[in-house]
């Protein structure tokens, strides 16, 4: 073996939710884990201000600060928290190979996966300015609905999670209109049937968002077109809502891990186990229903106690810290 690689007993890709709660059980059962954060430190919450819906926080706390808490008590069991891009993973023999950086070769007992889905947006330059501004672009009605309370609101989008974003709104929200591309929704029959049913959701079809229209420093309103007869008009509203679709990130895995159609890695019901033996997933990589920080965590704790069953099963002389269960 070259002086290079490194031997690691579990490997954590991931600086979300997912991948510190992985870590902090990791560490707690003596498995000395490193975790890798990616180009995101902290994932996708550091991208939003207020987290209202994290339990143990009655006051609500900002994204950045949650995951610095999450890291710091990570850290606190001796986490190796490392700066680094995983670029590449050969899952195909007994140890797991992992290419941080496409440099370093790591070679890993257990590997838990938290690397997360990123939101597609629509790439507007005024959408991208609102979002970093935190001034009323959102791509998730769950996790910022609340913020919209009695407020007119615009969604974007067609599928299924469209409509159910769309509908959870309808029932914060004084109105929603819903911009839909094409003269048809692709949701199924029932999911439209409930967003054509609710009196205060306007569904607009053949309808594009030309403008997400502000003062400066947030929305005011969102300026629209019909593709059909290029017509445009403005409608008033504090709040954009894109909702067409995520992509998990897990393009290097695909050559080993089962992923389904749109990139989420298949885990095993009930468990964080892949088709792969010592390797498992947590967080929105697997999780294309909920995608919620509590949901990634505690798949994140499932990841960890899988891993180090598995890694005790094959491995007598590996000892679990009682802590773990403490
Ligand atoms: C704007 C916004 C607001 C939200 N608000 C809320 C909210 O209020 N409440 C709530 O519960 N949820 C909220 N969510 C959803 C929540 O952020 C996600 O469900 C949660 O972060 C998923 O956690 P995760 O650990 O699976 O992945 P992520 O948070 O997506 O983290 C993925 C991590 O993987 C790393 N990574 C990816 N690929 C690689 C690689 N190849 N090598 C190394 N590292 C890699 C990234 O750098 C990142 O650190 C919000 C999401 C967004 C976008």
């Amino acid at each position: 073996m070259s002086e290079t690689i490194e031997k690691v007993k579990c490997l954590i890709i991931g600086s979300g939710p997912a991948g510190y709660t992985a870590a902090i059980y990791a560490a707690r059962a003596n498995m000395k884990p490193v975790l890798y954060q990616g180009t995101q430190p902290g994932g996708q919450l550091t991208t939003t201000n207020e987290v209202e819906n994290f339990p143990g926080y009655p006051d609500g706390i900002t994204g950045p600060e949650m995951m610095m808490e999450l890291q710091k008590q990570a850290e606190r069991f001796e986490t190796d928290v490392r700066d680094g891009w995983v670029t590449k993973v050969d899952f195909s023999g007994d140890v797991h190979k992992v290419w941080v950086n496409d440099t370093k070769e790591i070679h890993c007992d257990t590997v838990i996966i938290s690397t997360g889905a990123s939101a597609k947006y629509l790439g507007l330059d005024s959408e991208q300015k609102y979002l970093k501004l935190g001034g009323g672009v959102s791509a998730c009605a769950v996790c910022d609905g609340f913020f919209y309370r009695n407020q007119e609101v615009v969604i974007v989008g067609a599928g299924d999670s469209a409509c159910e974003e769309a509908h959870y709104l309808s029932k914060l929200c004084k109105k929603v209109t819903m911009l839909v591309r094409r003269d048809e929704f692709r949701a199924s029959k029932i999911m439209a049937a409930r967003v054509k049913n609710t009196p205060n959701i306007e569904i607009l079809f053949n309808t594009e968002t030309d403008e997400v229209l502000g003062d400066g420093q947030v929305v005011t309103g969102v300026r629209v077109f019909n593709n059909q007869t290029q017509e445009k008009h403005e409608i008033p509203a504090t709040g954009f809502f894109v909702a067409i679709g995520h992509k998990p990130n897990t393009d290097i895995f695909k050559d080993f891990l089962n992923l389904d159609e749109t990139g989420y890695i298949i885990n095993v019901p009930g468990t964080s186990k892949t088709n792969i033996e010592g390797v498992f997933v947590s967080g929105d990589a697997a999780d294309h229903v909920y995608r919620q920080a509590v949901t990634a965590a505690g798949t994140g704790c499932m990841a960890a106690l899988d891993a180090e069953r598995w890694l005790a099963a094959k491995d007598s002389t590996f000892e679990v810290s009682t802590s773990t269960y403490n």
